[in-house]
């Protein structure tokens, strides 16, 4: 534990090693033995303001940068707690916590990229983060090549002396291709460009993308990591040297999460192992059922043997999450939204990762603003369900599926 000069005690850093099992560090990393007014659960400090005792001490804080809060849009003792955590269980030097997915993406573009810039996203990802990319980033004079996902001499030839990052997720939202991260990590290298990988499917506990050589792993911690559906957070890990500007862009344009939801994400993740466990039962039970109901054209999980980046994903993870997409057989809008409308177990939202399964149709939801023609660009047909296994029963979701499905 660290003593500040104001007696306060800033978190732990002894379990950074990445010692211990996945849930000894979700729970205990990042954290001090000994908390404020000896409490065992974290604090939630809410002040927004940070006081010194008089000038000195000031500029003490100043001078050797000390690790104490100042002004609470830069850094706050939640934050830090949840960041350290963060950092151990991907096995990162440092993370850097956001008020949401979106933020942390856009947080990370906006501290590598100016004018002039190139990027390369495989365009097999969460639209919102095309969005940013292909006409966010535009107005500022930064340049996107989309790529067919998993097309690694695509992506070369895109690349050239402007081009400053390789983006892409993995396992991609709703498709669930698997990038090869090691070729993906080599390809950068091989350039001297820069590799980021949202891996909010994956999660830590199924893959770690620094681990194959990436720069930046990016999570939607709303999902897995967060794990309740009841707060929204994202989060960009990697070296302590390439996340500094990421933290600065943070800082400026006050993309910090509140103290609320940062004491809800640490209890979120203390559990997150255990959760995950189950959610990888379920995605790969009700997965295997999906496909073989005679009402399944197809099954898009990375668990199925059927699937193509199967091999690949067994090699890189650990399981497959809860996440399922599927397309119904001769099933127009309507038949597909009665599947939707029938289930009893899972409710109708977007998202993933909580304990409750969400069941969508993505061209009602996600894909609403999006024209036929563009639906099918991405690969979005009308009979399309993309099923978020919570931690229910996998029995009882199989249950509830069948209903639906066999009325
Ligand atoms: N990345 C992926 C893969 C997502 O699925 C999402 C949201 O669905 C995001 C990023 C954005 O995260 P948030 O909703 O926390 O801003």
């Amino acid at each position: 534990m660290t003593q500040t000069n104001d007696g306060c005690s800033v978190p732990d850093a002894s379990l950074k090693t990445g010692k211990g099992g996945l849930s000894t560090q979700a729970v205990h990393a990042g954290e001090d033995r000994q908390k404020y007014a000896h409490s065992v659960a974290e604090p939630i400090f809410l002040s927004s303001t940070y006081s010194f005792e008089n000038t000195q001490a000031a500029l003490d804080f100043v001078r050797e940068k000390q690790p104490r809060d100042e002004y609470a849009r830069y850094s706050n003792p939640g934050e830090r707690s949840a960041e350290k955590k963060l950092a151990v269980l991907e096995n990162g030097e440092e993370a850097v916590l956001f008020a949401s997915g979106m933020s942390a993406v856009s947080a990370l573009f906006l501290a590598k990229l100016q004018a002039g810039d190139e990027v390369v996203l495989f365009n097999e990802c969460y639209h919102r983060t095309r969005m940013v990319c292909a006409e966010f980033l535009a107005k500022y004079g930064v340049k996107t090549h989309l790529v067919r996902a998993c097309d690694y001499d695509g992506m070369e030839a895109m690349i050239n002396s402007k081009t400053k990052l390789l983006m892409s997720e993995s396992p991609t939202n709703p498709h669930h291709s698997v990038v090869d991260l090691a070729r993906f990590a080599a390809l950068g290298q091989k350039y001297g460009v820069e590799t980021a990988v949202d891996a909010t499917l994956a999660t830590p506990y199924n893959c770690r993308p620094l681990d194959f050589g990436l720069d930046y792993v990016v999570h939607s911690c709303t999902k897995y990591l967060a794990g309740h559906n009841d707060l929204l957070c994202g989060a960009v890990i990697g070296s302590a040297k390439k996340v500094e500007q990421v933290r600065v862009v943070r800082g400026l344009l006050g993309l910090m999460n509140s103290p609320h939801n940062e004491y809800l994400f640490l209890r979120g993740l203390k559990s997150f192992e255990v959760r995950m466990r189950r959610h990888n039962e379920n995605g790969q039970a009700v997965s295997e059922f999906l496909e073989s109901h005679p009402r399944v054209e197809k099954v898009y999980y990375p668990g199925l043997s059927s699937h193509p980046y199967h091999e690949l994903a067994k090699k890189q993870m650990r399981g497959f999450g809860g996440l399922v997409t599927f397309v119904l057989k001769d099933a127009d809008a309507a038949a597909t939204a009665a599947v939707v409308d029938a289930v009893r177990i899972p409710r109708i939202a977007p998202s993933l990762g909580g304990a409750e399964s969400l069941i969508e149709q993505p061209l009602v939801i996600s894909f609403h603003e999006f024209s036929a023609e563009k639906r099918r660009e991405f690969n979005i047909p009308d009979s399309m369900i993309r099923l978020a296994c919570g931690l229910e029963n996998p029995e009882d979701l199989v249950a509830d599926l069948k209903m639906a499905l066999d009325r």
